[in-house]
């Protein structure tokens, strides 16, 4: 974390389970200076037509710049953008929003939003993690937003209660007529390159519950996409991505389905249990 005036003392995005944890050594804070020495180049490339990403060559994070006559948005954020990049994002016509789809994306954001003097969208319910408050972030309620008439985020849940996806048409003027999804690691897609899952923590290995699954099957259903890019493992599907995201989490339900004359009598077994570790 760095930043343009004080962050908070505890980061509480770093103490929650869904992340690694604290090094044992405790919390340990950076300052730009030390990022711009130590990071190595940023890569910017095409995704796609209209769509860049920009991604650290050592790291595993990435964030997206759509390109779009009506302002551009960066899906994510990034800890670290060289001068290089500040050029070339300029020269693409600059930031008009920063779209944030969970508190684990909150990189740098309080730099960005002054840099390309924009505002930072992230929703409601995830306010109380936002850690650098600052007056570029904009809070969304409900679920959707409408950033323009080919973009707007989705309020999925599960991974964090107010994550969101984004939903990028254009028009039907893209490679085949068809949309995308941007999900960070709201949705991750597995090894096999085929299957996609979502977790509350992937560091940790905690899942979702059935309810969440079972909304977020509901949500993407009505969602026309046939690419899907997510973050954390940079692994996306191509082709065929509704199709795919739907049939691994439809697997995942049944997975995890407790029948409902089951779930009394699991819910007092788990009771006893928790006066054990008390
Ligand atoms: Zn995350």
């Amino acid at each position: 974390m760095f930043g343009v005036g004080k962050a908070r003392g505890d980061c509480v995005i770093c103490t929650d389970d869904r992340q690694l944890g604290l090094l044992p050594w405790g919390q340990s804070w950076g300052t730009y200076s030390q990022l711009r020495r130590l990071e190595a180049p940023l890569l910017l490339r095409n995704a796609e037509r209209d769509l860049v990403e920009i991604s650290y060559t050592t790291k595993r994070q990435r964030c997206f710049l759509i390109l779009n006559p009506l302002g551009n948005i960066l899906w994510g954020s990034t800890t670290f953008l060289d001068d290089a990049a500040i050029v070339t994002i300029k020269k693409l016509g600059g930031i008009r929003a920063i779209a944030v789809s969970h508190p684990h994306e909150l990189f740098g954001y309080a730099k960005w939003a002054v840099t390309f003097q924009c505002p930072v969208y992230i929703h409601e319910r995830d306010k109380n993690l936002v850690v650098h408050n600052t007056e570029f972030i904009e809070t969304w309620d409900g679920e959707e937003l409408a950033l323009c008439s080919q973009i707007k985020l989705i309020r999925l849940g599960g991974h964090y209660d107010g994550g969101a996806i984004l939903h990028w048409t254009n028009n039907g003027l893209d490679q085949d007529g068809k949309g995308v999804i941007l999900c960070a690691d709201m949705l991750q897609v597995g090894e096999d390159g085929q299957t996609v899952s979502s977790m509350r923590s992937y560091h940790n290995f905690i899942p979702i519950s059935e309810s969440d699954v079972q909304r977020i099957i509901w949500k993407l259903l009505s969602v026309e996409y046939e690419r899907l890019y997510a973050s954390g493992n940079i692994r996306d599907l191509p082709v065929n991505a509704k199709v795919l995201t739907n049939l691994s989490l439809e697997k995942y339900a049944c997975v995890i389905h407790i029948p409902e004359d089951e779930k009394e009598k699991i819910r007092d077994l788990v009771e006893q249990r928790l006066h054990l570790y008390q």
